[in-house]
């Protein structure tokens, strides 16, 4: 069985291009950069190309670029890096963030928030966004960061994050955006739209490069408090040998990336969302698209279908061969009903009836074809046991998907 990737949010592919750019620096070109010698000066300009890259896919200058594990390592240095000093020094110190961030954020702030900081979270309200009059209330005489993500990893909503930043300035604040899910994805320009963000976190895997790999951006006079204690790479900021394969794959995605940006891909790939979400939304009867009414990315549709339970949908989506996902990769296996949706008012049924089908730069037509055909059959299905029990489970399908029920 040929099968469908539809969760591409939760990882990508790395490219064969990245695989061959990485490729030397585990074998013949696998000097330490920090080495004097010629074969660590080698690794040494193939790490500051790749910085060069990253920089050139955001807009900044490459002195600005910080090579970090992955984004959940950017996200927690920005926030505690800025405001773990003013604990230190035991004064107030105030973190405004929202509610429908990546628990690399949320969970770095209830952290803070247990050691001392206050902390605000943003609701974003049904539409998934959070509103700058909203932002500007909330500012207290010691905020010293925000935090907003760029893009939902799980409705893909794009938050107004260059506006944002600005107001954050006006307030004497510095401001951090997870742009995990839009690096790559959406054009990104530090030196204009977002000239107002201080720093900005992104992850290798989430645009064609390895998992384990990530930036943080951290502007020009910001002075962040390492996480890490250990040698002085990075320019003092990030302790620890780099990771030359990591690194060079992730400049070699960055150039791909921005190279993609400029040409039709993101069209057709938003089309080819569109062609799923409209034929879903026709074939299955009480489905909703979340965060329909804002702007969103445009690999990503996050629908809510009524009465099915998703966990139970995901299964029988697998066995046909898509994989999809809840709306975040770290949720499967569990439980609980997504914070996002929760935070932007879904009921918890309504939570737990919702899947993220999220499309990557090699989705192609004939899978969203497959896909168009798959998952109206399978919810059908899955309804008509809700209705008729265990009658229709003879076909057998049912009866290996759900055993017992
Ligand atoms: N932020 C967002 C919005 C994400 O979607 C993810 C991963 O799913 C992360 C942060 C964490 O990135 P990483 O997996 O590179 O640690």
């Amino acid at each position: 069985m040929e099968r469908i990737y539809l969760d591409a949010n939760a990882t990508t592919p790395v490219l064969p291009e990245v695989v061959a750019a990485m490729q030397p620096f585990w074998t013949e070109r696998f000097g330490n950069p920090s080495s004097a010698h010629a074969g660590g000066q080698r690794t040494r300009s193939a790490v500051e190309r790749a910085r060069a890259e990253v920089a050139a896919l955001l807009g900044c200058a490459a002195s600005e670029i910080v090579f970090t594990s992955g984004g959940t390592e950017a996200d927690n240095f920005a926030l505690a890096g800025v405001v773990q000093p003013f604990l230190d020094r035991r004064e107030p110190v105030h973190l405004i963030t929202t509610a429908i961030e990546h628990h690399a954020v949320l969970y770095a702030a209830q952290s803070l928030e247990r050691r001392g900081a206050e902390v605000t979270y943003l609701q974003p309200g049904r539409t998934g966004v959070i509103s700058a009059e909203e932002l500007e209330a909330v500012f207290r005489p010691h905020t010293r960061l925000v935090s907003v993500m760029l893009a939902n990893n799980e409705t893909g909503a794009i938050q107004p994050v260059g506006k944002l930043a600005r107001i954050t300035g006006t307030h004497g604040a510095l401001f951090h955006t997870d742009a995990v899910q839009a690096a790559g994805k959406l054009p990104l320009d530090l030196a204009g739209e977002l000239k107002n963000v201080d720093l900005l976190a992104i992850s290798g895997h989430k645009m064609y490069a390895p998992q384990g790999t990530g930036v943080l951006f951290v502007r020009k006079g910001v002075d962040l408090t390492p996480l890490f204690h250990g040698g002085p790479h990075e320019r003092q900021r990030r302790a620890g040998t780099e990771n030359v394969p990591g690194i060079a794959g992730l400049g070699k995605a960055a150039a791909m990336a921005k190279a993609w940006l400029g040409t039709d891909g993101p069209e057709i790939m938003r089309r080819r969302r569109d062609r799923l979400e409209l034929g879903l939304s026709a074939s299955v009867p009480d489905a909703a698209v979340n965060a329909a009414a804002v702007p969103r990315m445009s690999n990503t549709l996050n629908l809510s279908i009524k009465g099915i339970d998703a966990e139970r949908l995901l299964i029988a989506l697998d066995l046909q061969g898509i994989s999809a996902s809840f709306g975040a990769a770290c949720q499967s296996g569990a439980t609980e009903p997504s914070h996002v949706l929760l935070a932007m008012g879904l009921s918890p049924a309504q939570a737990r009836s919702s899947i993220r089908l999220s499309l990557s730069r090699l989705t192609t037509d004939a899978e969203i074809d497959r896909a168009l055909e798959i998952i109206p059959a399978v919810v059908k299905r899955l309804r008509s046991v809700a209705t008729h029990g265990k009658a229709v489970q003879e076909d057998g399908f049912l009866s290996r998907v759900f055993p017992g029920s």
